[in-house]
């Protein structure tokens, strides 16, 4: 169980990070709904929360913002005393082939993907290493481990998020902090939702088990990880990815 645990999960007003949010809920932590332009969506996320019982609050911040992440956390810490669980879940994609990707289209993915997750790591770990306690989880992707046509500036954000997984981890251990990476499959929600069913289609040939992922399937890893049974497990990457990455 996660009660009396702070949890800050980024992104999480929609899909996998949503479902996070409410599986670290249902598990007894107060949580911290991160969003960025979905204000609405947030504010439902909270009341499903509290429907079932649990607690949480949202917390507007774009994470590809530094200073921001830096008040955001800054914030929950003079409000809370505490945060015990990170999860680094938001994410976009800017797809195209390389010949043909924007600068743009480069930065924002990385902005978001991969220097988000510094941006609340940096600003937490002086707390966390005080702490000597904390779990930390990035959403890495497939895409990150195998690579993907006409995903150059997503999977290297995500291969990206691999390696600060690793090094953060090796840094942190000493104080007991633990951080990893889960690193999904090919999941239903608006992000793949966005693709040609053609498309879609032959992606979920190409998985063994058979079908997408849900974001529950996701979300019970990272709540695993957070829990108790995360707490000899470092610098990892777990595929939740119905055997994609076989
Ligand atoms: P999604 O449905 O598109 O949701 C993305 C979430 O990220 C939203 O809550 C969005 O919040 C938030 N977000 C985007 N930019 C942000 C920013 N600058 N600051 C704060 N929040 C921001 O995506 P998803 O499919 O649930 O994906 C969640 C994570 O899993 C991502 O990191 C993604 O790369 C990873 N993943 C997904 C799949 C998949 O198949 N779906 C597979 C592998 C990995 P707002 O709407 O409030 O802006």
């Amino acid at each position: 169980m996660l009660t009396e645990k702070i949890a800050l999960v980024t992104g999480a007003s929609r899909g996998i990070g949503r479902a996070i949010a409410c599986a670290l809920a249902r598990e007894g932590a107060f949580v911290l709904v991160n969003y960025n332009g979905s204000r609405d969506k947030a504010f439902e996320v909270v009341a499903q929360i509290e429907e079932e019982g649990g607690h949480g609050e949202a917390v507007e911040c774009d994470v590809s913002d530094f200073e921001a992440c830096g008040k955001m956390i800054e914030g929950a810490v003079a409000k809370y005393a505490h945060i015990d669980i990170l999860v680094n879940n938001a994410g976009v994609t800017r797809d195209g082939l390389i010949m043909r990707m924007s600068e743009a289209d480069y930065d924002q993915v990385l902005n978001t993907n991969l220097k988000g997750a510094f941006n609340t790591i940096r600003h937490l770990s002086r707390q966390l290493l005080k702490q000597r306690s904390g779990k930390i989880i990035n959403i890495s992707s497939v895409s990150g481990i195998l690579g993907n046509a006409g995903q150059a500036n997503y999977s290297a954000s995500k291969a990206g998020l691999i390696g600060l997984t690793k090094s953060v981890a090796r840094e942190l251990a000493g104080r007991g902090i633990c951080v990893n990476a889960v690193a999904p499959g090919f999941v239903d929600t608006e992000m793949t939702r966005a693709m040609p069913q053609k498309v879609r289609e032959e992606a979920v040939k190409t998985i063994p088990l058979g079908r997408m992922g849900s974001p529950e399937d996701i979300a019970r890893m990272v709540a695993f990880l957070a829990g108790d049974g995360g707490d000899y497990v470092t610098g990892q990457v777990f595929c939740v990815d119905g055997g994609l990455c076989i």
